[in-house]
């Protein structure tokens, strides 16, 4: 029998699939191509201590900071302290970092007091990290990749997870893979709004899966929105900026061409990404135009363009210079919240564990701090694999059937159901949300739910549930907490309160309930 099931291939999915091979047999599945991840896209770096003038402590200060009080110090601990040896490990088996002088080039991003984003390919991380892990994978004797492949649902009886219930695209069939423990990877939800970062497939798959399973589903109202996404006229297309741009020294400017985010945060345009990309989001309504600028023009021109190929070479597509300025807006980035999870990938259902975006550990907080996320994906599918080792055998399987079937006609009213949920979204809880807003955006998914009723396994009508599920939580969460904090603002509620300093959890068939934080 199939010893793990990896489902996604971002870096949380490619990392878990390397450690585990040493131990069984691996099967990683993914819903597009292999490379297509938020991973791959990842831009500015990854957080680590390497340097002698750092340590684990102010990296633990610095997310802790930008978690506006919703961390779990614990899990903190375990990013910070972890991250190091892991980055070691890598580096031992051949990752390349970007070097000066023969040491590690250390990017800085908002939030961090030190220099300590590792950076490869200047901007090319995610790629680079990636690709790096691929060159592994796909030699490993161990490790199947299945592409064109997406999970459905799970096999799960008693409470135990037993494998997943797949769609084949390629043969256009249903596929039941059994496997002893299954590895959730399948990222965040970013791209059910409008202008996102995200690729198109994190959509939010596997925390609806999840919930319908019955796992706790923790902080969905924080979604991170990066300040900085180059703004195209009549585009939804949201390509990221990365904020080592910013880093680099880059300003942000009004219409009258003056810093804005001086008067707004000592850090100024390195302030924690919700004040920017607040701060933008007013700047653009006050200058009544859909961007702001981000400008260069002061920086050493042949540093942007070794430091940056990449951003350079995209705004370049577009016909906009990066060493002059460019026009930015904020767009949807990063799903703070996610499937709930212990220090160890695991989740309420036994053999199903999540790593990576989609899991809530408590790192992020209300607010994730740049680059944590990543090396998130290598600490804790790191000790996943470890405690799933520690599992017995999984007995004998119960026989199930075959459910699913595509019928292309339900397609359309799919794609369209996508569309109107983006605007929803972006609309009712983007960055700036109010109890009119989410109260008429969730009536407005209620509505949708009933008219799909009981779904009848059939392919687009799971999806149209998936979605609609991933912005009820998201929209209930956000109406639930009357504050603002981290990477959810409320204009009815501005201040942050400490009365919901507290986790929120949803699970399916109960009402929204909330946990105190740093409690066991
Ligand atoms: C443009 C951009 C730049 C970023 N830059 C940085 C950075 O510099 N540093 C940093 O720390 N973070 C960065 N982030 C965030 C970071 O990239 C992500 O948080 C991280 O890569 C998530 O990794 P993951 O493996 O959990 O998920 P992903 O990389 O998103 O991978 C998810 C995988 O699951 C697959 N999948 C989804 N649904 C299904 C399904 N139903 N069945 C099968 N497969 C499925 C997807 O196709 C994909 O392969 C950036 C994000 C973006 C979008």
């Amino acid at each position: 029998m199939l010893k793990y099931l990896v489902i996604g291939s971002g870096l949380a999915g490619l990392y878990t699939a390397h450690r585990a091979s040493a131990l069984g047999s691996v099967l990683v599945v993914t819903k597009k191509a292999l490379r297509d991840s938020n991973s791959f896209n990842a831009q500015g770096g990854i957080a680590a201590v390497t340097d002698i003038e750092d340590n684990p402590e102010i990296h633990f200060t610095d997310t802790v900071i930008a978690g506006r009080g919703l961390c779990e110090n614990r899990a903190v601990q375990v990013l910070v302290q972890e991250g190091p040896q892991r980055i070691k490990e890598i580096i031992g088996e051949g990752m390349k970092f970007d070097t000066e002088n023969g040491k590690l080039s250390l990017g800085l991003e908002g939030g961090h007091h030190r220099k300590r984003i590792l950076h490869a390919g200047g901007d090319s991380t995610g790629r680079y990290i990636t690709e790096f892990l691929i060159s592994k994978v796909q030699n490993d004797p161990n490790i199947t990749i299945r592409e064109n492949v997406s999970v459905i649902d799970f096999l799960v009886r008693d409470g135990v997870c037993y494998g997943a219930r797949c769609w084949d695209e390629e043969r256009n069939c249903e596929e039941l893979i059994y496997a002893e423990h299954t590895f959730l990877t399948t990222g965040g939800t970013s791209a059910i709004y409008t202008r996102t970062t995200n690729p198109e497939t994190t959509i939010g798959d596997g925390i609806a899966m999840a919930y319908k399973a019955g796992c706790r589903i923790i902080d969905m109202e924080f979604i991170q929105f990066h300040p900085t996404s180059l703004f195209l006229e009549d585009s939804p297309k949201a390509f990221l900026i990365s904020e080592a741009v910013r880093g680099e020294g880059a300003w942000l400017l009004d219409k009258a061409g003056k810093r804005f985010m001086l008067p707004v945060h000592e850090l100024a345009e390195l302030a924690p990404r919700d004040i920017v990309a607040r701060s933008i989001f007013k700047q653009m309504a006050l200058d009544d135009r859909p961007y702001v600028v981000l400008s260069l023009k002061h920086l050493d021109p042949e540093k942007i363009r070794s430091r940056f190929p990449n951003i350079l070479a995209k705004c370049a597509e577009y016909g906009y210079d990066l060493t002059d300025w460019i026009p930015v807006a904020p767009a949807a980035h990063y799903t703070v919240g996610g499937v709930a999870s212990d220090l160890y990938g695991r989740t309420d259902i036994r053999r199903l564990y999540v790593c990576g975006e989609i899991a809530s550990t408590g790192i992020m907080g209300a607010n994730r701090l740049a680059s944590n996320s990543l090396i998130e994906c290598l600490v804790f599918a790191h000790r996943a694999i470890g405690v799933a080792e520690e599992c017995g055998p999984v007995g004998d399987l119960p026989h199930v059937d075959l459910l699913y079937r595509k019928d292309e006609s339900a397609a359309e009213r799919y794609y369209a159901l996508k569309r109107q949920i983006a605007h929803t979204m972006n609309n009712c809880s983007g960055i700036i949300r109010s109890e009119l807003l989410l109260s008429t955006g969730l009536n407005l998914v209620k509505k949708e739910l009933r008219e799909l009723g009981d779904v009848k396994y059939e392919y687009y009508d799971e999806a149209s549930r998936k979605l609609l599920t991933v912005a009820y939580l998201i929209m209930t969460g956000a109406r639930f907490r009357r504050e603002s904090r981290g990477g959810h603002y409320r204009e009815d509620y501005p201040m942050l309160s400490e009365e919901y300093a507290l986790h929120t959890v949803q699970k399916a068939g109960e009402k929204l309930t909330t946990k105190k934080v740093n409690q066991e």
